[in-house]
């Protein structure tokens, strides 16, 4: 038998914020950890998000994780020293339909955690000038922002340097059986195997992938230049980000929203937008975003989607155009069925991955629920 190349209590394939937060639980809990990923560095969705996490809009579950998951972003943020502000996020209403949705969630939480705003100190909030449709926002208190090329970075550095972890990269996981798992660069020996793959999760699981209805969701973003001398705290929301986000959409004026956009705005509707932005700690703003689904990926990005969401961020910038910096696709694990996956596949070893847009909002909540 051949020796191993590391041994520890838990091992956790996939070095994306779920397997990070999944490693910070299980060192939390004084665990020794072995972390691989088949990459030199992550570059998964992790790192190509809005680094929002978007916690006021959740309900049921969703919330509670995200609510733990803000305590951990806080803490580790200060641990391993990567930006983070507790901005909150501004949902701007630009129809009198989008204000009822506010209005309802509002009414629907405890004073201040979604406080409506007027028509100016919306405007005001993102910036002079702002799009003169708007009607109304709400400011949602406790969303938090990171810098997701920054955070995911920092927390792989922070932990590889803590005592009782091993970071292993460019070390591909191929299954794991009675505590030992093969890889590329061979044999790891742990009592629990934690699997945190996102989208590719059906290379490894094929049946579970179908019997949970997980795909590939692919959205196309782009870093653009912010308006000159804009200074924006909070993530911003809009209108497709109601229709999107569980507490916003479970709202009864959330039917009328939805005819309102089809009626108003199918091209919006047609690439699955929610028109959304944050700024990074450089000034430029991160923005996005579009909707495609599919078991494998068509990797082609269409201009037309791009103009759509840039003419939209523009018009709420009040400007004539943005010019573009970067472009990029993002590709998460989405399913239908359920927002998040935990699942036994062997014993000791389990699948979690999160089977929705909100990774970056409740992995580190899912990480306690996984580790109990
Ligand atoms: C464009 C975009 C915008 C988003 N915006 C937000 C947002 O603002 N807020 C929010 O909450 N969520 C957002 N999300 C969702 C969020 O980014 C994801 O849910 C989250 O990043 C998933 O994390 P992950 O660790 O599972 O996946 P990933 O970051 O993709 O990491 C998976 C890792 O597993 C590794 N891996 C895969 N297979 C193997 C193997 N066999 N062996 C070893 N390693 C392997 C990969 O190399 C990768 O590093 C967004 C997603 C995208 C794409």
């Amino acid at each position: 038998m051949s020796r191993p190349i590391a041994e520890s209590d838990v091992l956790v394939v996939g070095a994306g914020i779920v397997g990070l937060a999944h490693a910070c639980a299980a060192l939390a809990r004084g665990l020794t950890v072995t972390i691989i990923d088949r990459d030199a560095r992550a570059v998964g969705a992790s790192v190509r998000n809005f680094g929002h996490c978007c916690v006021t809009a959740q309900s049921g579950e969703l919330l509670d994780l995200a609510l733990v998951a803000r305590e951990k972003w806080l803490k580790y943020s200060s641990l391993a020293g990567f930006f983070s502000t507790a901005s909150g996020a501004l949902a701007l209403a630009r129809s009198s339909t989008e204000l009822a949705v506010l209005t309802e969630l509002s009414e629907s939480r405890e004073p201040g955690q979604v406080e409506l705003l007027s028509a100016s100190d919306s405007r005001t909030l993102l910036r002079d000038g702002a799009d003169a449709t708007i009607v109304g926002g709400a400011m949602l208190r406790d969303d938090l922002r990171v810098d997701p090329r920054e955070a995911v970075a920092s927390i792989a550095t922070w932990l590889a340097a803590q005592p009782g972890v091993t970071m292993l990269w460019q070390t591909s996981f191929f299954g794991a059986a009675d505590g030992v798992a093969a890889t590329s660069r061979g044999e790891i020996r742990a009592e629990r195997t934690i699997v945190c793959v996102g989208h590719d999760l059906d290379y490894l699981y094929p049946d579970l992938a179908v019997s949970r209805a997980v795909e590939r969701c692919a959205l196309q973003m782009m870093r653009v230049e912010a308006p000159s001398g804009m200074v924006l705290r909070p993530a911003v929301l809009t209108g497709t980000s109601m229709l999107r986000y569980p507490a916003f959409a479970e709202t009864g004026a959330a039917g009328a929203l939805r005819d309102e956009v089809r009626a108003n705005r199918a091209d919006l509707l047609e690439i699955g937008a929610n028109v959304m932005f944050t700024q990074r700690p450089n000034g430029t703003l991160i923005v996005g975003d579009s909707h495609r689904y599919a078991t494998t990926m068509d990797p082609f990005q269409a201009e037309k989607t791009s103009r759509i969401l840039l003419t939209e961020i523009a018009r709420i910038l009040g400007v004539d155009s943005v010019k573009v910096k970067e472009r990029w696709q993002g590709i998460y694990a989405s399913s239908p069925q359920q927002p998040f996956l935990i699942e036994e596949v062997a014993p000791g070893v389990t699948v979690a991955i999160v089977t929705s847009g909100v990774g970056m909002t409740i992995s580190f909540g899912l990480a306690e629920k996984t580790l109990g």
